[in-house]
């Protein structure tokens, strides 16, 4: 037990800083992604074959991604590398995971956990046509693959993706139709002072805002998403409210959309992590000190899946961590250096802060969400079903509405509807979010084959 390795969770820019460091301190961490390739959802490399250069996949991270690319490939003689394996379960001090279609069980004494975070979205009617995307599918299309979700796009959300997704197209040559934001102007004004604080990252920011209005591009803030509508069983028009409330459609052939994003904590759920409610990221999240350790002995979170923070704080969030598991069995750590990634952290969770505030979450979307809309795609549940089971079924928390409607019980597991549904059920009820609690995790954390469990 003593000599067991640590293992990393999730191989982006917080797992791979993590394992760098546990490396360095000349121990051979085991490192498990799913992915084929190291870099996470950012850094996302191209498969074999493709030979787009880092500019053109990275923009203005291409430096970063590089390097952190480069490090993490020349640490792979000194750590074991488990790419395309999917942790699906955790408990009792192993990990059950998913290679080449059986699963193996991986003991393990400590753990730093990150899996980073995905999309969050609030479903509106016709969310689920064909050609409509969340920003971070439509991402991943052209980063990935190079290829366009439509020819003519409409992106509608809120947050830095929303922009930054609708550049990248932009830039790829596809016409966009628009780019719809739910944050009005005023929020993103009232923010300027603590935005101001971001530095460089915020500057980049402003960038690509500048760039997509030079090309032409309308922005509109303050929008409300009405429907998505179909020719051919293909989304056809977006149709929306803009600011003054005057109901507006967009002809369009595809459509990207997504509202921030949330943290990936179901491997926390299942490693026994308490959760709070964070009021600035309007979720719950696993407990963690500003170190990564969590009240759990043995168990380190690094990175989104902590808390969104962004890319460079998974980084040293990672390292963080790292140092932190060092610390605990018994290695000797640079304390200055240490202080300076902490100062780091706090840093950047001020920025958050202001961008929480610019990009307010849309809980009245979801309050409002019509009654017909496919809120949990999966099991085909509707808003409407949902909140029968909050009414006439008497379901006061989040669980006891899964049970009674099945929202969240299909393959997603709430990781896709879950945060809407918090939200639908908060505003049937009439309590603050908080109130109705989180979805619990459930194991397997992403859908594998039946075979692998019986
Ligand atoms: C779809 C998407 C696109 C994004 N694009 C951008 C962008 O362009 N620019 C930007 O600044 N920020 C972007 N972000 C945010 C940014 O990716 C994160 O802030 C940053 O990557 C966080 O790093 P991380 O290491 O915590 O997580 P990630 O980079 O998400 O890495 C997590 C890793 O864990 C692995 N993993 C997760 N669960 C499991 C499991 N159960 N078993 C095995 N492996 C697992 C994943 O495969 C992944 O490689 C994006 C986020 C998402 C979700």
């Amino acid at each position: 037990m003593e000599d067991r390795p640590p293992v990393v969770i999730g191989a982006g820019p917080a797992g791979s800083r993590a394992a760098a460091t546990l490396a360095a301190a000349g121990l051979a961490p085991i490192v498990v992604d799913e992915a084929p390739a190291s870099g996470g959802q950012i850094y996302r490399r191209a498969p074999a074959g493709f030979t787009r250069p880092y500019r053109t996949l990275y923009g203005f991270e291409a430096a970063k991604a590089r390097r952190l690319h480069e490090a993490f490939d020349g640490i792979k003689g000194s750590i074991d590398y488990r790419p395309e394996t999917l942790v699906w379960d955790l408990k009792h001090g192993a990990l059950h995971c998913l290679f080449d279609g059986r699963s193996r069980e991986v003991p393990y004494r400590d753990v730093i956990l990150a899996p980073g975070a995905r999309d969050r979205i609030i479903p509106f009617p016709g969310w689920t046509l064909p050609g409509v995307y969340t920003l971070g599918g439509a991402q991943i299309a052209l980063k990935y693959q190079g290829c366009a979700i439509g020819t003519r796009i409409v992106f509608m959300g809120t947050g830095p993706l929303l922009y930054l997704v609708a550049r990248q197209y932009a830039q790829a040559g596809v016409e966009i139709a628009a780019v719809l934001d739910t944050a009005p102007f005023a929020a993103k004004r009232r923010a300027l002072p603590g935005l101001l604080r971001g530095g460089s990252t915020f500057a980049k920011g402003l960038w690509c805002v500048a760039a997509l209005r030079s090309s032409g591009i309308m922005i509109a803030n303050g929008i409300r998403s009405v429907a998505a509508d179909a020719k051919d069983a293909t989304v056809s028009t977006l149709r929306y409210r803009d600011a003054a409330g005057t109901e507006q459609r967009l002809a369009c052939d595809a459509i990207g959309f997504g509202f921030g994003l949330s943290s990936e904590t179901q491997l926390a759920d299942l490693a026994e992590i308490p959760f709070s409610f964070d009021p600035i990221q309007q979720q719950f999240l696993p407990e963690r000190d500003i170190a990564g350790r969590t009240p759990v002995p043995g168990v380190y979170l690094a990175g989104d899946g902590g808390g969104i923070a962004g890319a460079d704080a998974a980084e040293v969030g990672g390292e963080r961590a790292a140092l932190a598991l060092l610390e605990d069995r018994g290695h000797e750590v640079d304390k200055p250096h240490v202080a300076a990634l902490e100062r780091a952290l706090c840093r950047i969770s001020g920025f958050r802060v202001a961008l929480e505030a610019a990009f307010p979450f849309p809980a009245d979307i979801a309050a409002g969400m019509p009654d017909e809309t496919i809120l949990c795609r999966c099991e085909g549940v509707t808003a409407g079903e949902f909140r029968r089971a909050a009414g006439a079924l008497g379901a006061g928390e989040i669980n006891r509405a899964k049970a009674f409607s099945r929202c969240g019980m299909g393959r997603c597991q709430g990781r896709v509807c879950g945060p809407a549904a918090a939200a639908v059920l908060a505003a049937a009820l009439d309590l603050p979010l908080e109130r109705v609690g989180r979805l619990r995790g459930q194991p397997p954390v992403k859908p594998i084959p039946m075979a692998v469990v019986i």
